[in-house]
């Protein structure tokens, strides 16, 4: 039995610059100023960090975390509208048919989510597509800022779920970033890195030594050979 551990932004979905513009407008809302997420590196790192970076160099002052408490229930509420006021949201090429297909093999595959996003915007994320059935378990950024512990969480969230126990030699982590790769290193699982992010290439990923790197996941037969079903 394989457990897959699927990244959000960049692998599943292209949002469009929703998740900054609601960041923003929460910000704003909340703290009077705007956020300076433009010189922020969004990409694979955890929703609280980017917001203590953030706040930090908005020259506030207080408790960071304390104040991220605050301004998470703005960022929550102003995520949905972001993302539906955009048309080029889409999910990358293959997706729906890979999560499709995974879906009848769920004898041989069980499927969660490893993702910095706080769980909440996870899943409002995936639930404009009508994603969240497919992903009963998951690792997030609330409670940890290390890649790592979020995918020893996400492991451990499956076990509960799915009510048996992964080998770490049939459990993968998909994901676009290097972050995401060597996150799943550092736990001792298979890497498959796919290229549709745009913040890291094919050539990133595979010098992040990927077990598997793809341009997309748009050839399904393909992919789930990969993972070591057929
Ligand atoms: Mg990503």
């Amino acid at each position: 039995m394989k457990l897959l551990i699927f990244d959000i932004d960049g692998t599943l979905t292209h949002l469009d610059g929703a998740t900054r513009r609601a960041f923003d407008a929460a910000y704003l809302r909340v703290f009077g100023v705007h956020a300076v997420t433009d010189t922020l590196k969004l990409h694979g790192r955890t929703d609280p960090l980017i917001f203590r970076d953030c706040f930090g160099m908005s020259g506030l002052t207080g408790d960071w975390e304390q104040a991220y408490q605050t301004f998470r229930s703005a960022y929550l509420e102003a995520l949905p509208g972001c993302i539906s006021a955009s048309k080029k949201i889409h999910l990358h090429p293959g997706i729906a048919e890979l999560l499709n297909e995974l879906d009848k093999r769920r004898d041989l595959a069980a499927l969660a989510l490893g993702t910095g996003n706080m769980e909440a915007g996870a899943r409002i994320k995936i639930g404009q597509f009508g994603l969240n059935r497919y992903f009963p378990a998951g690792g997030f950024g609330d409670t940890h800022h290390d890649r790592a512990d979020i995918l020893r969480d996400a492991v451990r969230s499956a076990e509960t779920h799915y009510n048996r126990a992964f080998e770490k030699s049939d459990t993968w982590v998909i994901g676009d970033t290097i972050h995401d790769i060597e996150g799943g290193q550092a736990v001792g699982l298979r890497t498959m890195g796919v290229a549709t992010g745009g913040a890291f290439t094919r050539d990133d990923l595979v010098a992040a030594h990927a077990d598997v790197v793809f341009d997309n996941l748009s050839e399904t037969k393909t992919v789930i050979r990969a993972f070591g079903m057929d």
